[in-house]
């Protein structure tokens, strides 16, 4: 069910222009069973905005969480990279915030526990916040202490009615899925205890932007942060941010450190005032820059579907590696089917067998690249394209090559050297 909201989530203000218009798509995440193929498919909008006031870019109203997070798919714990990244911050918030067996650290989104098991090796008492049944259970069964529900002002207002103040806020990858940010931010303000801290993960609309990455658009995200708007955010809340990183988690993340602006004992780092210049430079503060995106994700399925047409016409064929959420979004939003990608594969056992939602690509075994031998191997995960290609280098044994379609089209031979790019938009030839 969709929940009509035409004004910014954070100011009001009525939304009146485009980010990126991805048409109408199937929830990310969907696999279909081979029988559920005569039957219809529920699809929804996925059109970006940004708030012209504070820059905000956004999904205009949201699908009901609800929908999405009962039974979610991914389990933290299981990204091998993603855990030495967590394992790092436990180590480096401890000592830097003195966390001890007094203290009391909080996690929205705790997944399977898989950031608050570091802690409680530590004997420092921690409490998740997870909505998604399934990996909560893991959680618990870990001895993790946590809360099955969406995290909102009724959360709050009940641990606070508890006097349960924290020390350490976590929230990871997890406020871009909150449709009210408002409330969520003021929730994070009534339970930091005064001398507490809050740490904030999210992937950074720059690189976004900058990288072409619009397949990570989805349903389930409806914010796309940049520096400056998130402070804005947390400063109208009584938050202030004395610190922010940048990683290269999910594409480039930043990592914001925040407390309340009262307390002065913590000062504010240079940081923040570095990434607010870097932002400016980018463009980033004023809305042209935001505009202008629209024009490059049409290009880049213009440039996609015209590669695919010229190879079609030659007779070549053509198979995709990934299933993942962005191979999803970027299939349907081009719409590429089965007339143009016999099939993709994906190295998770549990979606071979399955179909990609709205768009029907049957998802196989890898292996099934050496029995076909295509002519091109489509790399959808373009944050681990190397990977891919070092794993799939054989193909130069029948002369195939690999695509990678974003940040813009370049063409790969099974060495993995780039032999042609797309650096003039609209003059790609197969
Ligand atoms: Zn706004």
């Amino acid at each position: 069910m969709m929940t009509s909201s035409s004004n910014c989530r954070f100011c009001g203000e009525p939304l009146r222009h485009t980010f990126a218009n991805l048409g109408v798509q199937p929830l990310c995440e969907t696999y279909l069973e081979p029988d559920q193929l005569r039957e219809m498919e529920r699809f929804y909008p996925l059109h970006v905005f940004v708030c012209e006031r504070c820059l905000l870019v956004q999904l205009e109203g949201s699908i009901a969480p609800e929908k999405i997070y009962k039974q979610y798919a991914y389990f933290s714990s299981h990204s091998k990279g993603w855990l030495k990244h967590i394992e790092e911050y436990a180590d480096m918030i401890t000592s830097k915030l003195g966390l001890d067996s007094e203290s009391q650290v909080l996690e929205i989104g705790s997944n399977d526990g898989y950031l608050l098991q570091y802690f409680t090796r530590r004997n420092i008492p921690v409490l998740g916040i997870e909505p998604a049944a399934n990996v909560a259970e893991e959680a618990i069964k870990k001895g993790i202490p946590t809360i099955v529900k969406f995290f909102g002002k009724e959360i709050a207002n009940e641990l606070w009615s508890q006097g349960i103040l924290a020390d350490l806020i976590v929230g990871n990858n997890i406020i871009a899925q909150i449709p009210d940010i408002n409330e969520f931010v003021a929730g994070l303000k009534s339970l930091l205890k005064p001398s507490g801290a809050t740490t904030i993960e999210f992937h950074h609309v720059m690189k976004l932007i900058d990288n072409n990455q619009f397949d990570t658009i989805s349903h389930e995200r409806f914010s796309y942060f940049s520096f400056t708007v998130i402070e804005q955010l947390f400063n109208h809340h009584g938050l202030t941010i004395f610190d922010v990183e940048e990683h290269p988690t999910h594409g480039g993340s930043l990592r914001i450190y925040a407390r309340h602006t009262e307390n002065t004992s913590i000062p504010i780092t240079s940081a923040p005032e570095n990434m607010r210049k870097a932002e400016k430079e980018d463009g980033l503060t004023s809305i042209e820059k935001y505009l202008c995106f629209s024009e490059n994700v049409k290009a880049t399925k213009r440039n996609l579907l015209s590669f695919l047409l010229k190879a079609k016409r030659r007779e070549k064929s053509v198979a995709g590696y990934g299933a993942h959420a962005e191979a999803h979004t970027l299939l349907n939003y081009c719409g590429i089917g089965t007339d143009f990608l016999d099939y993709t594969v994906d190295r998770n056992p549990v979606k071979q067998g399955k179909f990609l939602a709205g768009i029907r690509i049957p998802i196989l075994n890898p292996s099934q690249i050496f029995d076909t031998k295509p002519d091109y191997v489509l790399i959808l995960p373009w944050n681990i394209k190397k990977e891919i290609m070092t794993q799939m280098t054989q193909i130069g044994n029948w002369g195939g090559q690999f695509i990678v379609p974003i940040p813009r089209l370049s063409l790969y031979d099974a060495n993995g050297i780039e032999i042609y790019n797309e650096t003039k938009p609209e003059e790609g030839s197969a």
